[in-house]
């Protein structure tokens, strides 16, 4: 702080007076030490040498050297204390010490500005690119994990009292963390793009029949209803497709089948096909069964035919689409507004090129073919 004596001190008045006083010091002790006594001799009328012991000297030089200790250290206590004036090395310190404070700090800002950018691609990757590929997002307990608890910046706080060391420090330690956290999160995402292609095939993109207006309407969507048979206000978990018995019924996409039940109650006869990432369909109330399970199977292939089996008020499909153990409205998942010739294009070519005979009608003359090979 620079106060009124500092002002008036300048470093080369300063120099002069220590020059000075080193002077000062080496004549004083030079006097001291040689200095003899002349003594007026009144009967002689003359100044007479009066020589002193060695005792003497050696007491005078310590006088002449404490007296001058003494000195400097009040020179020293009003310099520093009473002008408030610092010493150079202590300037050239807090110089230093500035600079390393503004550079800390800019790196701070830097740090903060690298964060924001940070946050904003962790955005991106739950909203858009994890979205896409039907991934959870990452939770913000997941990214932001291990900062919490011990203090283990403890050691900053003795050597840095203002803390902008220890920020920096946390700073950085967080961002690295949630950087790896990210940089995983791509891992995944990028394995996943690889499959992207496999992935829109399984995925059930189709109506489990065909969409001849004229063979079905859908008697009870996804939602809450009034169940036709307890009268009781229950969630229907997919959509009931009423149609005659018999209909063609298709995978609605790539997959395993996974389950082929043959019950007299609940969903009757039916089929639960697992496509992978996450997603599994069901088909109830089936009439036949033309799969098995562990059967691989592609997408529009015959996989029975629709029947009136287990809890039905009259024949019908009741198809469910799963993802990820939830129940899902199964709307989402196939377009009506598809011409019936397009299906039947679609499901003759998954015929034609699957290795099954399936119950599918244009299998007859598959099957006819393969019989006559042999
Ligand atoms: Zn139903």
């Amino acid at each position: 702080m620079p106060t009124l004596g500092g002002a008036l001190m300048s470093n080369k008045l300063n120099f002069y007076i220590f020059y000075r006083s080193m002077w000062y010091f080496v004549y004083l002790c030079r006097d001291m030490a040689n200095g003899d006594e002349y003594v007026f001799n009144d009967k002689t009328l003359s100044y007479e040498v009066k020589k002193r012991s060695g005792l003497m000297r050696l007491m005078r030089i310590f006088l002449a050297v404490g007296g001058s200790v003494a000195l400097a250290v009040l020179y020293m206590w009003i310099y520093t204390a009473v002008f408030g004036m610092e010493l150079p090395k202590t300037q050239l310190l807090k110089k230093e010490n500035a600079q390393w404070h503004s550079k800390v700090e800019v790196m701070n800002a830097k740090l903060d500005e690298y964060d924001r950018t940070l946050v904003a691609l962790q955005h991106r990757d739950n909203d858009i690119y994890r979205s896409i590929f039907g991934m959870n997002e990452i939770p913000v307990e997941v990214r932001n994990a291990g900062f919490g608890g011990v203090n283990r910046y403890a050691h900053y706080d003795e050597v840095d009292p203002d803390g902008l060391l220890k920020r920096a420090a946390v700073r950085l330690d967080v961002l690295s963390k949630k950087t790896y956290v990210q940089s995983k999160s791509f891992d995944e995402i990028s394995q996943l793009s690889h499959r992207a292609g496999e992935m829109a095939s399984c995925i059930p993109a189709i109506p489990p029949m065909s969409p001849d207006r004229e063979n079905y309407r859908i008697s009870s969507s996804f939602g809450y209803r009034k169940d036709p048979f307890s009268k009781k206000t229950t969630k229907h978990n997919g959509v009931d497709f009423a149609m005659k018995q018999g209909n063609y019924l298709y995978a609605t996409g790539d997959g395993v089948v996974e389950s082929v039940k043959f019950e007299r109650f609940g969903y009757g006869h039916h089929v639960i096909i697992d496509h992978g990432f996450g997603y599994k369909t069901r088909y109830a109330h089936m009439d036949m069964i033309g799969v098995v399970e562990g059967m691989k199977i592609k997408r529009g292939e015959c996989i029975g035919t629709s029947g009136n089996t287990g809890k039905s008020s009259g024949p019908h499909l009741h198809y469910e689409v799963m993802y990820k153990g939830a129940y899902v409205n199964p709307a989402n998942y196939y377009d009506l507004t598809i011409s019936k010739e397009e299906y039947a294009a679609m499901v003759q070519e998954a015929a034609d090129a699957s290795q099954w005979v399936t119950l599918h009608p244009g299998n007859v003359r598959k099957a006819a073919k393969k019989k006559r090979r042999r």
